[in-house]
């Protein structure tokens, strides 16, 4: 199995982010982990995870470089594949994003809830213009905050449906379905498009209904499904992808979400 959506911090930061998960977020995210490297491998280990793709994101631009170099080396392209941070308002993003590329990175995550940024800012343009040429993959946070649910989102399902359109080239991942906590939203502008959605769910995947699960997976195409937990940003993950494994869908239709489209997205 390939775990899409996780995430991980560099050891000297990972127990202040924890810190402010507990204080400043509460129990809206939970955390099944502790956001290091050994705890990801650890959760790989336990949950039967050949390879996880991950994100650090820079929250200020004078942090991003210093982010991407984390991820660059922690990054080997076999059982981890570490997604690159990006800020608009940065010193020569663009070149930013050709740097990481020459260094194996192949793509970009883009977080709305944890970034000033929105997908439709036009300033992020000359990005996705570079990534689209560099074949490299935006990884987009859709959908609501879910420590402010009834806040407007800041990347909603219908801003990446029309950045599809102006760059159609562009590889996109819509996480959590295609907007979290906005299926309806999403159903009307990312299901059944040509771009990736992955499964993470909160505060878990069994939140959702099954019958729900399926009838999503079956619209969009399991061909564009990505397996994904949002490690350690969730529940435990072993329940979840027991959960996911046991869903009345097709053999072929499982190896497609849980491992195969992972590996066609990253080139393997
Ligand atoms: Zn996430």
């Amino acid at each position: 199995m390939i775990d899409t959506h996780t995430h991980i911090f560099p050891d000297k930061i990972a127990p202040k982010v924890v810190e402010r998960f507990r204080t400043a977020i509460g129990d809206a995210i939970p955390l099944a982990g502790d956001f290091t490297l050994q705890d990801l491998k650890a959760y790989m280990k336990r949950c039967g995870i050949e390879a996880v793709v991950t994100f650090c994101v820079a929250e200020r631009p004078e942090v991003v470089g210093a982010a991407n170099n984390f991820l660059i080396e922690i990054n080997d392209n076999q059982t981890l594949f570490s997604f690159g941070t990006i800020l608009p308002n940065m010193e020569d993003p663009v070149g930013e994003v050709r740097r990481i590329k020459g260094k194996g990175i192949k793509g970009i995550k883009f977080h709305s809830l944890f970034q000033p940024i929105r997908a439709r800012d036009e300033n992020l343009f000359p990005i996705y213009g570079a990534m689209a040429q560099e074949g490299m993959i935006a990884y987009f946070h859709v959908g609501k905050d879910p420590v402010n649910p009834s806040h407007p989102p800041g990347t909603g399902p219908q801003d990446i449906a029309h950045l599809k359109e102006r760059f159609p080239s562009l590889k996109i991942v819509a996480a959590h379905f295609g907007g979290l906590f906005m299926l309806d939203e999403a159903r009307k502008w990312i299901i059944g498009r040509d771009i990736y959605i992955d499964t993470c769910w909160g505060p878990n995947i069994q939140s959702l209904e099954s019958e729900e699960v399926i009838d999503l997976i079956r619209q969009h195409g399991a061909e564009k499904v990505l397996l994904a937990t949002d490690y350690p940003s969730t529940t435990d993950p072993a329940p979840q992808i027991k959960w996911f494994k046991d869903l009345p869908l097709q053999e072929e239709e499982k190896q497609l979400i849980l491992r195969e489209n992972a590996r066609r997205l990253l080139g393997l």
